[in-house]
């Protein structure tokens, strides 16, 4: 066999590529990893808001297009780890209804191919391998668990334990939002994730976020049979004469082209550069892209509803890690609604250099220093439905055009209003101001933090980018595990799915190489 040639390679190392990595390491097959970014500097600027979130200094500076040919720049970014490096490590298990039929206010969210219970077992392991901190049940809608979380939840600070209680108080059942940090809140002189502010959205400095780098990637490379090239951009596959197979696997590194080969290719670059791969990878026996016999390439592009809303607590709000809260009263279907609304959480705590780059409206009387210190950063989710002109192409240059109509949006209002019918209760003034510039939302478009959807996975090849086993259906040997395989997101943030996906599918190759 050339050197060149692999059992597996596995393009981007984000929650789904990483996953697979580590899932595959100890099989002793030959497996390499092909990474465009870097690793994330360790450097002061990791938790600096200025450098962080007013500048996007990690934010890939690649220019993407919209629908009218206008470019935008995603907020998204390219490392060892992908997007996992800057996540807010919540991570929330799809509730069991989301793996049906769930009716919403513009339309269906599609049926899974695979059950609730298929993926049990591996959202535990997943929980547990990205040491998820929670607490079972205190969530109503959680769905069945077969383990208990192996670490306690991350405690509420004063100001979010009052909130707790104020919400209770009304009839809410707030619960303890399960994050991936490695807090040792017994031991804090051994803990190693310090509680900091600069969490959601920042990567770690101390190493202390379960990402996919520190718990997958590293611990992957220990094992001799895994290599990993990082600045090895993955350019195009390549197929065989019979096209069922990817023969070659394109890269530009250094400014040089390689070709690698494996028996199993899995591409991992997340839901929109996965797209736009298999669609740059057109050949004679793909002539619309690769694996795309179904026209479904790149179509039903989803990225959640999300927003980023603050209440103005009456009181200050001195909290430093925040994002310990969970509300899902309104996920499903409720008494006065007959749809889902979402899933209202928080992001990091805020302060004036992030309210700066998001530009609320400042309520009067108050400086962006004094609303930091009184703001309540609520986050807010909500599904988005799979519509097949949501969508990425590619432009005349190969580059990518990202076409995306916000729909559903009538829940996401009501949600809104849930919020603010709230702050009455919670200690709040009336205000409930939008903040733009968390994840890169200047513009809506760019806020692609929670891309899902471009290849999703069924039974029917014609409706179906890929099989339940996220093999494509047009080749023998090409897989994808990162978030393009969702055929509906729920309301729930997709870290933890993909993770729990790539180890599902990370078995099955196990099996198929043995
Ligand atoms: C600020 C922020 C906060 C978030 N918070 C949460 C949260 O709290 N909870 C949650 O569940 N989710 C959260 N998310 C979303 C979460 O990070 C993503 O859902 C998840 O990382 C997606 O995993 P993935 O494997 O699909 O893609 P990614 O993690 O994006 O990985 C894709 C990888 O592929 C690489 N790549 C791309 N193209 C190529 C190519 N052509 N060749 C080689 N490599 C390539 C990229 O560099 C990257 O490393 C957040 C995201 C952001 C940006
Ligand atoms: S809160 Fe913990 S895990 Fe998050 S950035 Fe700070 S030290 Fe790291």
């Amino acid at each position: 066999m050339p050197s060149n040639h692999f059992d597996v390679i596995i393009i981007g190392t984000g929650a789904g590529g990483g996953t697979l990595a580590y899932s595959l390491a100890s099989s002793g097959k030959r497996i390499l990893l092909l990474e465009r970014g870097g690793y994330v500097p360790r450097e002061k600027d990791n938790w600096d808001t200025r450098a962080v979130v007013k500048e996007g200094k990690y934010h890939t500076k690649e220019g993407w297009h919209d629908k009218d040919g206008k470019e935008f720049h995603p907020g998204t970014h390219y490392f060892v780890g992908g997007n996992t490096k800057f996540y807010g490590a919540a991570l929330i298990r799809l509730r069991k209804e989301d793996f049906g039929q769930v009716r919403h206010h513009d339309g269906t969210s599609p049926a899974w191919p695979i059950s609730y219970d298929d993926l049990e077992p591996y959202y535990t392991k997943a929980e547990h391998l990205y040491q998820v901190h929670g607490k079972r049940g205190s969530d109503p809608t959680e769905p069945p668990a077969s383990a208990p979380y192996l670490y306690p939840p991350v405690s509420h600070e004063p100001r979010i334990q009052q909130l707790v209680e104020d919400l209770e108080r009304v009839g809410h059942r707030p619960f303890f939002l399960p994050v991936g940090v490695m807090l040792d809140e017994k031991n804090p002189q051994k803990s190693p994730c310090i509680r900091c502010s600069t969490c959601d959205g920042h990567p770690c400095l101390v190493n202390a976020k379960a990402d996919s780098q520190v718990i997958c990637v590293d611990p992957a490379l220990e094992h001799p049979n895994v290599t990993l090239l990082t600045h090895a951009y993955v350019s195009r596959l390549e197929t065989g004469s019979s096209g069922r197979e990817v023969t070659k696997v394109q890269v530009e590194r250094n400014g040089s082209k390689e070709t690698y080969s494996a028996d199993v290719v899995v591409v991992s670059c997340g839901a929109i550069n996965s797209a736009a791969l298999l669609l740059r990878s057109a050949n004679d026996r793909h002539p619309s892209g690769l694996a795309n016999s179904s026209d479904q390439v790149g179509r039903n592009y989803m990225a959640h509803l999300n927003s980023v809303m603050l209440a103005v607590s009456k009181c200050e709000n001195p909290t430093v890690f925040q994002k310990t809260l969970g509300l899902n009263d309104f996920y499903f279907k409720s008494n006065d609604w007959d749809f889902p609304m979402g899933h209202i959480s928080f992001v990091g705590k805020t302060d004036a250099n992030v309210l700066a780059a998001g530009a609320p409206s400042i309520v009067p009387g108050f400086t962006l220093e004094l609303m930091a210190k009184h703001s309540l950063d609520f986050w807010l989710t909500s599904e988005d439905l799979p519509d097949p002109d949501n969508r990425v192409t590619l432009t005349k240059k190969g580059g990518i055009q990202l076409n995306y109509q916000a729909n559903n949006l009538e829940g996401h209002k009501r949600l809104q209003a849930k919020l603010k019918s709230l702050l009455k209760h919670i200690d709040c003034t009336e205000d409930l101001l939008h903040m733009h510039a968390y994840i890169g939302k200047r513009i809506p478009i760019a806020g692609v933090a929670h891309q899902n959807g471009t290849l999703r996975f069924g039974n029917d090849p014609k409706t179906s980018v890929l099989d339940t086993n996220c093999k494509a259906h047009d080749l023998d040997n090409l897989y994808v595990v990162d978030g393009s395989f969702f055929p509906s997101c729920g309301a729930s943030n997709p870290a933890l799915t993909i993770m729990a996906n790539a180890l599902r599918v990370g078995d099955h190759l196990r099996e198929r190489l043995s």
